[in-house]
């Protein structure tokens, strides 16, 4: 391995996550501007991701699609997370994670309040405070394990990646119909009822405006009723893996039209659709 090679492992090992423009600015310093775009990028990790299998780690590319953030991840691939994690957090930290985890799952849009999030600090089986409790939410959300965006905290980019077998099992329907990975904030139809991250409905909307599953034309629901406001870089929520084909060019371009799409929708679109969101579908 190169130098580059060597300090983009840093980079990842130091952040965890990071933006693909930061790796990319990052890259493009260490390499003396060899690495200045994303074809270049995707390359570095390829490389890397050679040398570094066998130590069950890889690099991976993500979105964000809470905040539409084009991400890139440095993760284990050692099968069993929880065990990963009890070396890491306590027992009542890890109670905790889960306890939040659940609460996010088990609500109708996949999202709690920051405030409902601190306050299950005092439903754990043993004392913990509310200050620790915020300390090591704020690692996870530096982490990626959870996203917050405005008041609302959500399951986060590695949190979907690594629980991707559990969270696929236990909700089938919280699945992209157009690339397959867990989404559990999208875009529905509002007439078939199917899911869709805004990058891939946003994408596949860009050439026709008929949605992919039932033909009709597009009206979509947001499952995400927040607006577009952004938190920090960290606080984001990938979904898709190594080989997605868009640039960062690209998904910047579709943000764009999905805010464009949200203004002009109207109001009442919004609460007429409210009732039929993705994890209560009726039909498949
Ligand atoms: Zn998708
Ligand atoms: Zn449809």
């Amino acid at each position: 391995m190169e130098q580059k090679h060597q300090y983009f492992i840093q980079y990842m090992i130091k952040n965890g996550i990071s933006t693909v423009e930061n790796a990319t600015t990052f890259c493009e310093y260490v390499s003396k501007g060899e690495i200045k775009n994303m074809t270049h990028l995707k390359t570095l990790i390829l490389e890397i991701n050679r040398e570094i299998s066998q130590q069950f780690y890889k690099i991976v590319l993500g979105n964000c699609e809470v905040t539409n953030n084009h991400l890139v991840l440095w993760l284990n691939t050692k099968n069993d997370k929880i065990s990963q994690l009890q070396n890491i957090y306590s027992a009542l930290e890890l109670e905790y994670f889960h306890s939040i985890m659940q609460e996010i799952l088990n609500s109708e849009e996949h999202r709690i309040t920051f405030i409902v999030c601190i306050n299950i600090t005092s439903t754990l089986t043993d004392f913990f405070s509310r200050d620790k409790g915020q300390k090591v939410l704020n690692k996870w959300l530096k982490t990626g394990y959870f996203v917050r965006k405005s008041a609302h905290i959500y399951l986060g980019p590695r949190m979907i990646l690594e629980f991707t077998s559990y969270l696929k099992t236990h909700y089938p329907d919280a699945v992209c119909n157009l690339c397959s990975d867990i989404v559990f904030v999208g875009k529905q139809c509002a007439s078939c009822q199917k899911t869709f991250h805004s990058y891939c409905i946003n994408k596949y909307l860009s050439n026709q405006n008929k949605c992919p599953c039932c033909q009709t034309i597009w009206i979509g629901t947001d499952e995400d009723g927040e607006d577009d406001a952004e938190d920090s870089v960290n606080q984001s929520h990938m979904v898709t893996d190594d080989d997605s084909p868009n640039s960062p060019v690209m998904r910047s371009q579709t943000r764009n039209s999905e805010k464009n799409r949200n203004h002009r929708r109207s109001t009442e679109e919004d609460v007429s659709n409210m009732e039929g969101r993705s994890m209560r579908k009726r039909n498949k």
